[in-house]
């Protein structure tokens, strides 16, 4: 190949950056050019493309967010759409694709390699949801701002004795919900993959209370209910007042962690070195910490399996 494309696609999460950075700057080490596709998928519709040399992604390794932006595309999903973006890039001299995003973005990456057009993927999301690999780029700057907001609740909940309701992000994934409620001493988790009891978590908390507890976390993913929902629950259920946090899209933004930096980096040009070998529908991902290829189809057919040992953990933690 003499030019491949990149471009961030779905909802953006923190180390995408670091992950074009090194699309970029991997496939010029290896005398390929590189072109940036803006917007996702709309991009490459439209032909928003770019040529990048390597100091066109200088300065943005610690940014949160994309610096290549990023969108939905309904068009995308339909034939004509996915042909207009072939015609796009054959148009740029472009030979292969590097599409870093979620599960979604996947999809289209494989539609394209369907069509002849070989894509490789990289897991962008901080819901850490992707099948076939261990994390993925993002996971780790979210759940240490959710982190750092449960330890700023934990001082208001103590001060004043508290029961605070954390609202975090996770449609179909606990993971969020199981990392922060582990690393932040919480009461109670709620995930997306477990069934809860209302009682058995309202018998949680007073005991708590009987032997002398100042506050008490419960962490809700969004995909259960919201924390709102939660809270008019227990007051029905038990006349507990409880207070509610919803953290919200904070999650997604801020300076990546040195983890997903570096995850960010691994994966990227293990991509451009998958791509070059001519290879499409693959995706990146790390397994038993290896970075690893695998059939990218696996990534939106398989399911995801969230550790539930941290779950079990977390509840023998917080007698
Ligand atoms: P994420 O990649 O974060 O999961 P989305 O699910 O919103 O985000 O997907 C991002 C984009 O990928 C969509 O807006 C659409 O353009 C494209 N896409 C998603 N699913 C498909 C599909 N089945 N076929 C083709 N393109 C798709």
């Amino acid at each position: 190949m003499k030019k491949i494309g990149v471009l961030t696609s779905g909802g953006d999460s923190p180390g995408m950056n670091a992950a074009v950075r090194a699309v970029v700057r991997k496939a010029i080490y290896h005398g390929v050019e590189v072109a940036g596709v803006y917007s996702g998928y709309q991009g490459l519709i439209e032909g928003t493309i770019k040529n990048l040399e390597a100091g066109d992604v200088g300065d943005i390794i610690q940014r949160g967010g994309t610096k290549l932006y990023s969108a939905r595309c309904e068009e995308f999903r339909t034939e004509a759409g996915q042909l207009k973006a072939i015609e796009q890039m054959k148009k740029e001299g472009l030979e292969g694709l590097v599409v870093i995003g979620g599960d979604g973005s996947y999809r289209g990456a494989m539609a394209l390699t369907k069509r002849g057009f070989p894509c490789v993927g990289v897991p962008g999301t901080i819901d850490n949801d992707i099948p076939g690999t261990d994390y993925t780029i993002g996971f780790d700057t979210a759940l240490n701002t959710v982190i750092e907001a449960i330890d700023k609740i934990r001082d208001t909940a103590t001060s004043h004795e508290r029961t605070f309701i954390v609202e975090v992000m996770g449609r179909d994934a606990g993971d969020l919900a199981l990392w922060a409620g582990l690393a932040g001493g919480a009461e109670t988790i709620l995930i997306p993959e477990e069934s809860y009891n209302i009682d058995d978590m309202i018998d949680r908390l007073q005991k708590g209370r009987k032997r002398g507890k100042r506050h008490s976390i419960i962490i809700v993913a969004e995909g259960v209910m919201g924390g709102n929902e939660l809270k008019a629950l227990i007051k029905e259920k038990a006349d507990i007042e409880t207070r509610v946090s919803v953290l919200g899209h904070i999650q997604r933004g801020g300076s990546p962690t040195a983890r997903d930096r570096v995850l960010g980096s691994l994966f990227g040009a293990r991509a451009v070195e998958v791509l070059l070998e001519g290879v499409g529908g693959r995706a990146i991902g790390m397994k038993n910490h290896q970075v690893v290829d695998y059939d990218m189809t696996e990534a939106f057919t398989a399911e995801h399996n969230a550790d539930m040992s941290l779950y079990t953990l977390s509840k023998e933690l917080a007698i």
